[in-house]
């Protein structure tokens, strides 16, 4: 049991924050007690909460973890171009041992900025999983199919299958559900703008028959939004609904260019938008209308994006960003107050990833997965508001010490899980000469 006492505690997004209050993590690695008293207990280990505070693991909801060995190349470009040009091509060169290395590095960036759950897609994602499974992070995994492989349409397995379902029933198989569901494997399309019809309708039906969560990129620019309109006369939303990728949850990315009708269509299938505020303004993709979906009932979540285009794994920039980009583009200082920002993060990422009754804020019963951060240091004193500090002047070098489950993934400077120096060895010996020799 571990016991961290007379410290600040954020539980939830919409509560009062609390002061010198004690938090209990049993050996479950559940929360066993939060209150204002000290509980009667024998705890293993007592941490000090003078100048500390806990929040709620931050949930990161749409991300590319091992796209980490493209932090920095390829700037300058908006989405389609700097895809076609930099990162495709390059893509192309990745092996497994590769995806290792920068997931370890994309791992040992999230711990350390207070992350513990992240939605990821990719590919060579079973070897995302091992790195996960090894990291200690929870995690929602897929494998994205697109078009290219497979322009005459698939079936899962067999003669007509491809190395990207082959990889999807490899994943399902192996790790949906892993301990205990730390890792879950969602259903993944990358988007309409690199799919069919025939492709839509079977990762649909493939999420369904599973019982599984659906990731897909959603209107993420203007271009992609009005080319699907002129190839379908509908919306991307409006022409994925027609074609049942909505009958699962499904974890929308982006959503910039979405319409009022595409919001009603999210919020009827209980699907979730997945706001990018950084990546979306480094691409220079647009202002996602966030206020509109909260309004129509749509579940908003917060990513980083691939750190290729953001170029870091920080969810309190992101949190920065959402709570303020949408004051300056709207010219409205009311919208996304502090909470809501901050929900995006924790509550609401947590329900993009099905896992609202296990994480997303702090309570007895739910997994411990707490974020710890250091408030001694001047930008964060004083503190009229812990929520405001936490949302406006916080960093992620600020995280002391990140826990998923109870079990501790970094502190102080140090990550239990991973070997960071490993990681930099590999990229800057395996993986750079493989990708640009
Ligand atoms: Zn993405």
């Amino acid at each position: 049991m571990i016991l961290f006492e007379k410290i600040a505690i954020i539980t939830s997004a919409y509560e009062p924050a609390l002061t010198d209050a004690y938090l209990l993590v049993g050996d479950d690695g559940k929360i066993a007690y939060i209150g204002g008293t000290r509980p009667d207990c024998a705890p293993d280990r007592v941490i000090s909460g003078a100048r500390k505070a806990l929040i709620p693991g931050l949930v990161n909801a749409h991300t590319h973890l091992p796209m980490t060995v493209f932090r920095g190349f390829g700037e300058g470009c908006e989405l389609h171009e700097w895809l076609n040009n930099y990162i495709f091509p390059a893509e192309d060169k990745l092996d497994a041992r590769c995806v290792s290395a920068c997931t370890d590095l994309a791992i040992a960036e999230c711990v350390r900025f207070g992350t513990t759950s992240v939605t990821d897609m990719y590919m060579f994602e079973p070897t995302v999983a091992e790195r996960i499974d090894k990291g200690g992070m929870k995690a929602n995994l897929c494998r994205a199919i697109t078009k290219f492989s497979s322009p005459s349409g698939f079936e899962w397995s067999g003669e007509k299958s491809t190395e990207d379902t082959r990889e999807v029933l490899e994943l399902f198989e192996r790790w949906h559900g892993h301990d205990n569901s730390r890792i879950v494997v969602d259903a993944g399309i990358h988007g309409e703008y690199t799919s069919e019809p025939y492709l839509w309708e079977k990762v649909a039906a493939f999420a369904k028959e599973r019982n599984i969560r659906l990731h897909v990129h959603l209107s993420e620019t203007k271009s992609e939004h009005e080319e699907c309109i002129g190839r379908w006369g509908m919306t991307p939303a409006e022409v994925l609904e027609k074609h049942g990728v909505f009958d699962v949850p499904a974890n929308c990315a982006h959503c910039v260019w979405t319409t009022p009708h595409d919001h009603e269509i999210l919020a009827a299938h209980g699907a979730t938008a997945v706001h990018n505020p950084v990546s979306n303004m480094k691409l220079a993709s647009g202002f996602a209308p966030v206020t509109a979906m909260k309004n129509a009932g749509v579940n908003v979540a917060l990513g980083t994006d691939g750190v290729s285009s953001n170029n870091s794994h920080d969810m309190f920039e992101e949190i920065k960003a959402a709570a303020i980009m949408h004051k300056a583009a709207n010219l409205d200082p009311s919208l996304v107050p502090a909470p809501d920002a901050f929900a995006m993060a924790t509550i609401n990422g947590a329900k993009a990833q099905g896992r609202e009754s296990e994480c997303g804020r702090l309570a007895v019963g739910f997994d411990a997965d707490i974020t710890m951060l250091d408030l001694d240091a001047p930008h964060l004193y004083p503190m009229h508001s812990l929520l405001s500090n936490v949302v406006f002047a916080a960093r992620g070098s600020d995280v002391c010490m990140t826990m998923v489950r109870g079990r501790t993934l970094y502190e102080g400077g140090e990550y239990k899980t991973v070997d960071v120096e490993r990681a930099r060895y590999e990229i800057e010996h395996y993986a750079f000469p493989k990708i640009w020799g």
